[in-house]
């Protein structure tokens, strides 16, 4: 089974390191490919590029071959439409192969939202992340969805190539990125929230940084 997880990534953090590998190992697959997005030039932060945050990504998973990186997103430049996406990866893959794509409940809960959303669920299956803090709401587009969709074990997923929803709760760290952002902002430290060799690299660069004199 082909699994991605896509994410902002801005920066990648431990949280999302050690979910990957969670997640790797209870859906017993040999890698999982961590997919930035594109980022809308209005939305970026001071110092992180979409070429820094393809970097940063890269590095972290040095040395650890179950984490591999898928930067087309980033090339193809523009909105990241799941669903363009998709259609690319199955032109590369082709129409047999198991591809499913890993959601958080607080994104699948917009789900009815995103361009094109009918045609994901025929391309890959979903892994939903559930997240305590954002249930799905009773009666929408979603709800129904993964009442319709649902799929008991990873073994009926790997049966198919897409359209089941796999509900799954690994254990989170609580690191995020807007966290670790607003330490760099500080100048505080963020030592063992993200890999050492990406602090050192943050640092290389002055990324997410406060103005001086702020
Ligand atoms: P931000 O704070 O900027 O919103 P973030 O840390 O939530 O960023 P994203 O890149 O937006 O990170 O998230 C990518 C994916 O990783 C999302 O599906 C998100 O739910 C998940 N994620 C984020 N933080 C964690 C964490 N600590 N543990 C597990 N999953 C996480």
């Amino acid at each position: 089974m082909h699994l991605i997880y896509g994410g902002t990534f801005d920066p990648v953090h431990n949280g999302h390191l050690r979910v990957a590998i969670e997640l790797r190992e209870r859906l017993g697959v040999d890698c999982i490919h961590l997919m930035p997005c594109h980022i809308p030039p209005h939305r970026g932060d001071p110092g992180g590029t979409s070429q820094d945050r393809l970097d940063l990504l890269n590095l972290s998973v040095t040395d650890e071959p179950g984490l591999r990186v898928d930067g087309r997103e980033l090339t193809r430049g523009g909105p990241s439409y799941t669903a363009d996406t998709l259609r690319q990866l199955r032109q590369e893959l082709g129409t047999d192969r198991p591809v499913a794509v890993v959601l958080g409940t607080d994104a699948f809960s917009g789900f009815d939202r995103w361009e094109e959303w009918e045609r994901i669920p025929e391309l890959a299956h979903i892994i939903l992340v559930r997240r305590p803090q954002a249930e799905l709401s009773p009666g929408s587009v979603p709800e129904s969805l993964l009442a319709e969709r649902r799929v008991e074990s990873v073994r009926e997923l790997k049966a198919r190539p897409g359209g089941g929803i796999y509900e799954i709760e690994p254990p989170m760290l609580e690191i995020s990125a807007t966290g670790v952002r607003e330490r760099l902002e500080q100048g505080r430290s963020i030592r063992f929230l993200v890999p050492d060799a990406v602090v050192k690299e943050i640092q290389r660069r002055g990324l997410y940084a406060g103005e001086p004199g702020q």
